[in-house]
């Protein structure tokens, strides 16, 4: 049994559901994980931020006109009026509990259940499809199984048994349907596995019933060597090892959620990146496998802000980087990047909440400089330091006379991580493209 992530685009108008049930029927005895239908979960947070901000005439505008796309989409959808009178019946309780909650005080848990409303509305509709094509399709709603514990990480024990069990109950079923991205918290209430979270849905699955195969169906076909929003001539990769996936994913390759690697790497279940629109398309295979000695892809992530703490005696005075990390640990920040030097040490992070007293503290330790709007570039592949094929000097040189402000290598054999100025970042991502991969 395989599991097979939907996401956005791949469920976007009654056409592609159609689409996606061929597939899916293709496909034999699976479990599916849907996302929203595409721009749900965005006009979801934009409803809840004009809630937030007491602005109910916005939110109930945003809402009707969602509202209205939905009526659309179960008009095309459905031919059986029964079918599409219980649809619209259904959707209309999602669009009523947000409605309802514009007449109080908005809180961040009522927040939560709003974005939920995108996967629980687009599971219907592909259910109630199937239901029309006479394919026995089950619901295993993720609110049941899906939990995250103290902490924010997934319970896998939780997950494993609750959907055990709650797949056990349909043997007679065609395709077990699930919803990707939301999930309990360790107290209950409505929570979500934080944007694009449905590709880590799928992976959880595909861990906690140690399944043959993750495949995350979307509207590329796999890692591309690029991002192909900023970049000319990118190419799909064939193969990448958890390691570089999971590199790509942290660094901004949003085809996969940053987390989603983890639990297929760690249960050693091959995840193949496919493309709804060309499902004949090889795609990409995430595995263990061997090293090979290339570079595969180049990922960039942006809000990045750099921080240099210099000391005149960094090195002799021992326990100077051990205050600097305590600092960030203190604050819950984490580090990306860092570079360090007899004199001081640069660090970046993407987490700027508590960025003041940060500095503000780091001050009693040395001089401190910080630079916004900068970017990582990340180029990712089997990059041993014994590998002779010049990886370094090739990714330097592809920059041109672009400013680097820090280098990082050696964390790992699988990244060389660049920063540079937001502004240069899409110029830099196709020079590397160039200069890496043509
Ligand atoms: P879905 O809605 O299916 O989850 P996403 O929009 O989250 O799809 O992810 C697919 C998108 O990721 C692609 O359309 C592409 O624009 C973007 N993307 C960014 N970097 C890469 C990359 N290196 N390879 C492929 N796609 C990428
Ligand atoms: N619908 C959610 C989002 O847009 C989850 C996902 O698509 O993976 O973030
Ligand atoms: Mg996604």
């Amino acid at each position: 049994m395989k599991v097979l992530k939907f996401g956005g685009t791949s469920v976007g108008s009654p056409e592609r559901i159609r689409n996606v049930a061929d597939l899916i029927l293709k496909s034999g005895r699976n479990i599916v994980v849907l996302s929203a239908m595409s721009g749900t979960t965005n006009t979801l947070v934009e409803i809840s931020q004009y809630l937030l901000k007491h602005n109910v005439p916005g939110a109930q505008e945003t809402l009707n006109a969602l509202r209205r796309k939905y009526h659309e989409v179960i008009e095309q959808l459905f031919t059986r009026p029964d079918i599409s009178m219980r649809v619209r019946e259904t959707i209309e309780r999602s669009f009523s509990f947000i409605a309802q909650l514009a007449q109080g005080e908005f809180t961040q848990a009522e927040e939560k259940e709003v974005l939920a409303q995108g996967e629980l509305m687009s599971t219907v509709l592909l259910q109630a499809h199937f239901e029309e094509r006479g394919v026995n399709c089950v619901i295993i709603p993720a609110l049941d199984y899906m939990r995250t514990a103290q902490g924010g990480e997934p319970d896998m024990r939780y997950i494993a048994s609750h959907l055990r069990r709650l797949i056990d109950l349909h043997p007679e079923a065609q395709v077990l349907l699930t919803q990707g991205y939301i999930c309990r918290n360790a107290y209950g209430e409505i929570d979500n596995l934080r944007r694009g979270g449905s590709d880590y849905s799928a992976s959880i699955i595909g861990a906690v019933l140690d399944l043959d195969e993750i495949q995350i169906w979307t509207d590329i076909d796999g890692m591309h060597t690029g991002d192909p929003r900023f970049v000319e001539h990118t190419r799909p990769v064939a193969r990448l090892h958890f390691e570089e996936a999971a590199e790509l994913a942290y660094f901004g390759a949003k085809i996969l959620h940053p987390s989603c690697v983890l639990p297929a790497k760690l249960h050693n279940i091959p995840v193949r990146l496919l493309n709804t629109m060309q499902p004949d398309a090889p795609g990409t295979l995430i595995a263990n496998f061997p090293p090979d000695g290339t570079i595969k892809a180049v990922a960039a992530k942006d809000n990045i802000t750099a921080i240099k703490i210099k000391s005149g005696r960094m090195l002799l005075a021992y326990g100077f980087l051990h205050k600097v990390f305590e600092t960030f640990d203190k604050y819950c920040t984490p580090i990306d990047m860092m570079a360090t030097s007899e004199v001081g040490v640069s660090v970046t992070v993407d987490n700027t909440d508590h960025l003041t007293a940060i500095i503000d503290e780091l001050k009693s330790f040395g001089t401190v400089t910080v630079d916004t709007d900068m970017v990582i570039i990340c180029i990712v592949g089997d990059l041993e330091w014994h590998n002779t094929s010049n990886f370094q000097a090739r990714a330097i040189q592809a920059l041109g006379d672009i400013p680097v402000r820090m280098i990082s290598y050696g964390g790992s054999n699988y990244n060389i991580s660049m920063l540079i100025r937001a502004e240069d970042k899409i110029k830099a991502l196709n020079l590397l493209n160039q200069n890496l991969f043509q």
